[in-house]
């Protein structure tokens, strides 16, 4: 089995970016798994599959065909071929993969598909469950954390910078629903695994982080 490096967290804790940049520095493979499930999501709102019918998202999620093409400082996403990149990134769809990954027969369909990400010569994986079931026996495990206000910060930011004007404490309120939804869920709920180290990001530079995971990683 090949080195996999799992990177956890609450949404806006900054693990994308990390998680790309570390994949980055290593040569390695990177997971976006939050992605999958917003593929997922996206895929019922256009088929018309209601997202809490259980039975039929987790036979979506099954069949999902997905593609990521890793480009200069992003990733392209497709599905069914067409260019999604754009789609699976709005508050909406967010909050619809929040409610599918909910489902623990769609978590359970999405298993393999994660895992086989995991190939020569290593794997970055960025989720929520992947210290703790995706990838129980990863060698370095990390739980990036930040303060809800920091993450609804940079997710304003982020917005603020793809010319899209949000409201902040909009923002924080979606933050919290997601955390809660996220963290009370039966069926791999949002938290460290044992093993993991975890990092406060919310007065830390991603340059300090990215180091701080590249010295863990050599260690
Ligand atoms: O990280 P991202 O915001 O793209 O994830 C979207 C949603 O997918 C999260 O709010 C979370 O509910 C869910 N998710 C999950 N398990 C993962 C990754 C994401 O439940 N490993």
């Amino acid at each position: 089995s090949y080195p996999v490096i799992t990177l956890d967290g609450p949404g806006g804790a900054g693990k994308g970016t990390i998680s790309r940049l570390v994949a980055e520095a290593l040569g390695w493979h990177l997971l976006d798994s939050g992605a999958i499930y917003r593929l997922a999501a996206l895929s019922c709102r256009r088929q018309g599959v209601a997202l809490d019918n259980e039975g039929r998202v987790a036979e979506l999620a099954r069949a999902l065909d997905i593609a990521f093409e890793p480009e200069e400082a992003t990733t392209r996403v497709l599905l069914g071929g067409e260019d999604v990149s754009c789609a699976i990134r709005t508050e909406q769809a967010g909050g619809d993969a929040s409610r599918v990954a909910s489902l623990p027969s769609v978590r359970q369909a999405l298993l393999d598909r994660q895992r086989h990400f995991a190939m020569s010569p290593g794997l970055v994986a960025d989720g929520r469950d992947m210290g703790t079931v995706v990838f129980p026996t990863a060698a370095l495990k990390i739980f990036l954390t930040a303060s809800a206000d920091e993450r609804a910060q940079r997710r304003w930011r982020q917005l603020q910078e793809a010319g899209i004007h949000a409201s902040l404490p909009d923002l924080l309120k979606e933050i919290q629903t997601r955390d809660a939804r996220d963290m009370e869920r039966s069926t791999s709920p949002l938290v460290p695994a044992e093993d993991a180290i975890v990092l406060d990001t919310t007065s830390s530079s991603i340059e300090d982080v990215v180091s701080h995971v590249m010295s863990l990683a050599q260690a």
